[in-house]
């Protein structure tokens, strides 16, 4: 018997494959979230490492109510939470940054969450956010991290809303600021506003990060400063709730 947790966010689906012993067998991600071909996709591409063998998928994310294909659906609360204490027992506090929402969760020693927090419906510090300003630089978002790793001058972007913000980024290119001087300045805009956030918790270490937006390190050290503590970033951290949401179908189905 095999599990696959499947997560369907706003901007990408990821699935990962595990077998009884908890071992991780295979894993995909696409950039194509809810409502789209993705989740099909990620599905295919894992059931391609079993070929006959019976399996069961726990569905989470943004668009688990939208997919019918699945024995069990969960909240990405409950999988990030699984996930990270699996990844790393030791967690307290996550902080999870995705395509359209910024939560940071608070967990006790038993990896149980006890509280969580969430950004208002805006895309100011989230990857889409992110993605927006990758645009009008015509650079991939994956290459924001390095670019703002290369910076000697950084701007500062003052406006929190993305609209705004827009705009800055613009003047500033026409200005002929150099990219890696825009790419600093809004991953500090990102980061401030996450640090907010986490400052609201108690900030309990281990601290780690999940969503797609840790694989922006630049990003991720400018959070640590602002909230002078260390973060873990796994190199699963975009596949935490997928995972997570393996783990927990194991579970169920060990019980059932
Ligand atoms: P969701 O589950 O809401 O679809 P994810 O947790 O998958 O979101 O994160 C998606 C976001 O992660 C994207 O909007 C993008 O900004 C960011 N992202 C994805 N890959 C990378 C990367 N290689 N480098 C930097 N940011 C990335």
């Amino acid at each position: 018997m095999y599990f696959i947790g499947l997560d369907i966010g706003s901007t990408s689906s990821k699935a990962v494959l595990i077998d009884k012993n908890r071992e991780i067998l295979d894993y995909s991600l696409v950039s194509l979230g809810t409502g789209s071909t993705g989740p099909d996709l990620v599905l295919r591409d894992v059931l391609t490492s079993i070929e006959d063998e019976e399996y069961s998928i726990l569905v989470t994310g943004y668009g688990r109510n939208y997919y019918d294909n699945a024995e069990f659906s969960v909240s990405e609360l409950s999988c990030h939470a699984a996930g990270v204490g699996f990844l790393n027992p030791d967690t307290r506090t996550v902080i999870d940054i995705g395509g359209q929402d910024i939560k940071v969760l608070s967990l006790d020693e038993k990896g149980k969450m006890f509280n969580f927090i969430m950004n208002d419906k805006c895309a100011a510090g989230t990857g889409r956010f992110l993605d927006v300003m990758a645009g009008i630089l015509e650079i991939a978002t994956s290459d924001i991290s390095d670019f703002a790793h290369n910076s000697g001058n950084p701007i500062s972007i003052s406006s929190t809303c993305t609209v705004f913000a827009e705009s800055e980024v613009i003047s500033y290119l026409s200005k002929g600021r150099d990219k890696y001087d825009i790419c600093y300045g809004i991953n500090e805009s990102v980061a401030k506003r996450v640090a907010g956030m986490v400052k609201r918790t108690d900030m309990k270490e281990r601290i780690a990060i999940t969503g797609g937006v840790a694989n922006n390190e630049n990003l991720v050290r400018i959070i640590e400063k602002e909230i002078k503590r260390n973060i873990g970033i796994s190199p699963m951290a975009q596949y935490t709730g997928a995972l997570g949401a393996a783990l927990i179908c194991s579970d169920r189905k060990g019980r059932g």
